[in-house]
This record gives structure tokens, sequence and C-alpha cells, in this order.
């Protein structure tokens, strides 16, 4: 994100990931006959590791990333977390007995799925990391994880700290390298059992057809254009700031950030008008040096996301703050770009309906709880929405109404590795976190007896 090369790293090819998988197969057969207790006691010490070096770590994030070290500390929390949460699930997936009378006796056994790939984006390349791999562990799955290409430095390190935990040889595997190389060749290859896939629709699609000849499983997290919608009787400090949280947090590079602000025209000009005033005093900069905000991960990325910018600007749309591409105040350098805020857009507008991954938000003018659900469900996407207002029947209607795997209710970020997270439509499929991440990595087995 400085525009300074800070590690270099090895571009896997097919031929070392079908040695990670040929790895992968030995360690899940010391794995999934691991006793759960002892997966359990394994993870935790896991978690304590990284929460013991979590500043370490963070700052590694931090450079490779280019997002703010705090950001890159809650990343890491997470992480941490994520291990402990799923070290507490790994002796507790437990079976049911099934009554089929007299003669037979019927139960079901919960086993690992196999192994798992784990395709990993640059956005929290951290937590996200943890949010595959953790419950796999827990499952007794083997993991082989592809780290983007932008980003693969902390996956290395705690494979490593993985392996010092007490993780046996070959389970968890990393290979680097480009996506369309070291990634088609882990999703396409038929040791693959389940395949944990985050990243953008485009290349969801590709590894969904990849997987269809080997019948593999899949959990897909694509993104979103997530609302935040404002009733007009809502706090309008609250929804300030949690609009602005909700869209400037990692530079607005998270798939469920708040990218679309869904408000009633009463209260449009007092919270556009505060909005903007935050919006410009965010201050960006280097990581390390404690800013607002941090880089953008590429500079590929950076251009994208100012062609989107540029295109709406083309079509006379109303760009009340930012629009351009920045540079860190204090060297010059890097690929920062300023907090925009694109106002009054009609639904049909392309900044309302792609993804742009970016601190660009985009404004829809709306007049009541109806217009704001027709509104907020008016794209493709499903995947979180955040809902402002003081009633609690229209809130609870609009939790209802609104096609989303989570709400918010007076908040935008709420809740922790408890809550399921995950998509509707184009968002994809699956949930990861909470009890249901552990889901994608067991299969049911049925065994019967007569007697
Ligand atoms: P972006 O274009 O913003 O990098 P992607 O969705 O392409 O987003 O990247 C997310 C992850 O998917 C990265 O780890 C990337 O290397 C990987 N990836 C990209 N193309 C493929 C592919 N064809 N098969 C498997 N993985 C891929």
């Amino acid at each position: 994100g400085s525009g300074q090369a800070f590690a270099e790293f090895s571009a896997g090819k097919a031929e070392d990931v079908s040695r990670a998988l040929e790895a992968a197969e030995q360690g899940l057969a010391i794995w999934r006959d691991t006793a759960p207790a002892e997966r359990c006691r394994i993870l935790n010490c896991a978690a304590m590791l990284i929460g013991e070096r979590a500043e370490y770590l963070s700052v590694l994030e931090a450079l490779d990333s280019g997002k703010t070290l705090d950001e890159a500390r809650g990343d890491v929390r997470s992480c941490a977390r994520l291990f402990e949460y799923y070290a507490g699930a790994a002796d507790k997936l437990e079976g049911r007995s099934i009554p089929l009378g007299k003669d037979l006796s019927c139960w079901t056994e919960r086993e690992p799925v196999g192994v798992s790939a784990h395709i990993i984006p640059w956005n929290y390349p951290t937590s996200n990391f943890a949010r595959g791999v953790a419950p796999a562990l827990a499952a007794g799955c083997a993991v082989v994880a592809k780290p983007a290409e932008t980003t693969p430095f902390t996956a290395l390190v705690l494979a490593g700290w993985l392996g010092e935990a007490g993780v046996p040889a070959g389970v968890v595997n990393v290979v680097t390298g480009l996506g369309p190389d070291a990634g088609a060749s882990l999703v396409r290859h038929p040791e693959v059992a389940h395949i944990t896939f985050t990243g953008s629709v485009s290349t969801g699609v590709g590894v969904m057809q990849a997987a269809a000849p080997s019948v593999t499983r899949l959990t897909l997290e694509l993104g979103g254009k997530s609302p935040l919608v404002a009733l007009a009787d809502s706090d309008v400090d609250k929804v300030v700031d949690g609009a602005l949280w909700a869209i400037f947090s990692n530079a607005g590079q998270i798939c469920s950030a708040g990218s679309r602000l869904v408000i009633d025209r009463k209260i449009h000009a007092e919270v556009l008008e505060k909005l903007v005033g935050k919006a410009r005093a965010l201050r960006l900069g280097h990581g390390l040096r404690h800013p607002d905000i941090g880089a953008l991960n590429s500079h590929a990325h950076l251009e994208r996301v100012h062609a989107h910018v540029e295109a709406a600007r083309r079509r006379g749309r109303s760009i009340l703050t930012g629009g351009n591409p920045a540079v860190d105040p204090e060297t010059g350098k890097g690929w920062f770009y300023e907090p925009t805020i694109i106002d009054g857009l009609p639904r049909d507008d392309p900044a309302v309906q792609y993804e742009i991954f970016g601190p660009v938000l985009a404004v829809q003018i709306v007049e009541g709880e109806e217009e704001a659900a027709a509104i907020a469900n008016g794209t493709e996407f499903g995947l979180v929405a955040g809902i402002y207002t003081r009633d609690i029947e229209k809130a609870l209607r609009l939790a209802r109404a609104i096609n989303a795997g989570q709400v918010t209710i007076n908040d935008y970020w709420a809740g922790g590795v408890e809550v399921p997270f995950g998509g509707n439509g184009k968002s994809g499929f699956g949930r990861e976190k909470g009890l249901e991440g552990i889901e994608a990595y067991v299969r049911t087995k049925a065994i019967t007896i007569r007697h």
C-alpha cells in the first residue's frame, strides 16, 4: 500500500499444489484420528500463541496489506478468537441416536469431510485464514490454503505457529502463488473435498465451475453492496458515526461494508452535512503512523476504484466529497483514495449496483419504511444490513424484510466470531463463524445395526 516493495514470495505452480495435497492426505490420516479433546487442546494452544505474539503479527499485517496498525490488531484479535472459539467446538461434534424399533440401533456420526482448500482474500488476510482453517481443524480436516498474491505473509507465519502448537506435519499447508495458477490448480483438484472461497463474484463463479466436475462442496463468500438504512426517526448522530465507519473502515475494502446509505429524505440534509464534514476530516497515511485510513491494497485495485468514481462523474452524479486518488502526506507516495460520497443515486446506477470495494459511499434517498425496504433489496447481493430507527416495530419489520445474512439494528458492526456470517443471492452461500461455521467441514454418517 505504501508503494514500496516489502517482501518477495515464490509463485507456486500446479506441482506445488499437488505436493501440498499429498502432504495434506497424510496429515488427514493422523488428524482425523486425533482425539477431539486433543484437537481442542492444540487449538487452544494455537490461540494462546497468537495472542502472545499478536503485536508481531499485527505489524507484519499492517506492512503487508497497507491497513492501519489498529485495523491489523483487530484482524489479529479475531484470528486468535476464531482458534479459541472453534477449539471449544472440537469436542462437541456429537451425533444423535434414531429410534427404529426393537431390532435396530441407529446413530449418526459427524466425520471430517477430508482435505479442505482455502482461497483467501487480501482484505483481512489474518482473520480470513482463521475463519476457515480453525473450524476445519476443529472438525478433523486437513487444509491447503492459498493466500492472496499481495498478502501471503501472515498465513505462512500462522501455519508455522500451528505446528508449534502441536498440529501434526502435513495437516496445514500453505501454497503462495497467483490465483489463476496456484489457486485454479487447487480448486479443480479432485483430492479436494471442500473449497472455502472468499473473493469477487466473477472469480467465485469460476471457482464453482472448476469445482463442478469433481462435485466438490463449496462455501462462497462473494461480497455485497450492503445498505445502512436510516429511517426518519433515527438518532442522526448515531447514523453519522455508523455510516462513517461502515464504509471507511479498512478503506472500504470489506465484503460487508455499508457501501450504500439508504436514507429518509427528512434527515438526508442534516446527516449528509455532518457525514461529509467527518469524511473530510479523516487522515490518510502509512498504517504504522496511526492514520484514520490506510492505503488500498494494490495499485491495480486503486485504479479499479477510481474508474468506478470517474464513471459516476461522467454520468453527472453528485460527488459531495473525495473522488480522487491520494498519497501518503509524509512520503508523497502510496495507493490511497480519498473518502468519497456520491449523493442522490438512482436505483439502477452502477455505483449502486456494483461492489466498488473502496472508500466510496453511494447515497440513495427514500421516503418511508416501504420504499426503504425496496431500495435496500434493490441489488443482486444480500450480505448484511444496518437499520436505524427508534421504532422497534419498524426495525423488526425491516429486519425480516431485508434480504441479508445478518442484520444489525441501531448499529452497523456488532457481534463477533460467535455470529454466523454469510450471504444470499450473489453474496454467495454457506455460513462462516458461529457454530454454523463448522458445518461445512463435517458430514453426517448414519450407522445402523440389526440385532
Ligand atoms: P481480486 O481480483 O480483488 O484479487 P479475487 O476474487 O480474484 O479478487 O481474489 C480472491 C482470491 O482468489 C485470491 O487469493 C486470488 O489469488 C484467488 N483467485 C483468483 N483467481 C482464481 C482462480 N481462477 N481460481 C482460484 N483462485 C483464484
